[in-house]
């Protein structure tokens, strides 16, 4: 079995480390700070086998440096000149076999928030960096809207029961922004809920099953009609039932929303 623990770093992001009971070389996620990490390495006995990098953004990059230096870690990443430390540089379509935690990932591309974005899928569990949020989807920085619709697509393929582990802990202002869009969708009503409910006792929202995502993510329900009607009204768009333009409304409205 699997074990992810998520460890907290800056305001809301998660550093993911990845472990097998019994075996002390782990693997950790878009650390975008070392201390935290290293803190818990030492607490826990663990040693730090390698990192995962999804994209090079500096909250998920910043650790790197420091970490390798300290644990001589295995870097994989992007293939982009900017993480001068990545060691295993990926386009997508690969997979990984990291073989102190006898765990097999595959590597996605998935572009849009920034053009040169991958996640890693094994054992029902997905690692998307800043790709696919609880209740939302990155914002587009390098990549383009039509990128970022494209992987989300390719993400609504996993299998249901997928474990998604964002970056960010995001969920409550992403659910404020998706009732604001459908004010009478029940299912947003109950998710938030329960969503507010978890953080008012300091539990994390991540991570949660792309079958929750499927069912109340705005960003991933752009060919429903009512989705797409709600837009329209919200924005002025003229969205119809094209589930691109749904899709690039919502993302805009979603940039303006406070
Ligand atoms: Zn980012």
């Amino acid at each position: 079995m699997l074990h992810v623990t998520g460890i907290p770093a800056f305001h809301d992001n998660y550093v993911w480390l990845l472990q097998r009971p019994g075996e002390p070389r782990v693997t950790v996620v878009d650390p975008g700070d070392a201390a935290p990490v290293l803190a818990f390495l030492q607490q826990q006995q663990l040693q730090l086998d390698s990192i995962l990098v999804t994209h090079h953004h500096r909250d998920h990059i910043g650790g790197v440096p420091t970490l390798k230096a300290a644990t001589g870690a295995t870097v994989y990443g992007p293939a982009i000149e900017r993480i001068a430390e990545c060691d295993v540089a990926l386009h997508g379509g690969e997979t990984i076999r990291l073989a102190a935690l006898q765990l097999a990932l595959q590597v996605l591309a998935v572009p849009g928030h920034v053009r040169e974005h991958i996640a890693y899928y094994g054992e029902g569990r997905l690692f998307c960096g800043d790709t696919l949020f609880m209740a939302g989807c990155g914002r587009v920085f390098t990549g383009t809207v039509e990128q970022l619709f494209g992987s989300l697509n390719l993400l609504k393929k996993l299998p249901a029961e997928t474990l998604i582990y964002c970056t960010h802990e995001y969920t409550a202002s992403n659910l404020r922004f998706a009732r604001a869009v459908e004010p009478t969708e029940p299912r947003l009503s109950a998710r938030e809920a329960d969503v507010l409910a978890r953080r008012s006792r300091g539990e994390s929202t991540v991570p949660g099953t792309l079958a929750v995502e499927l069912q109340s993510n705005p960003f991933l329900r752009c060919e429903e009609p009512a989705l797409q009607q709600a837009v329209a009204a919200g924005t002025g768009e003229a969205v119809g039932a094209d589930a691109l333009a749904c899709f690039t409304a919502l993302r805009a409205w979603k940039n303006r929303f406070s």
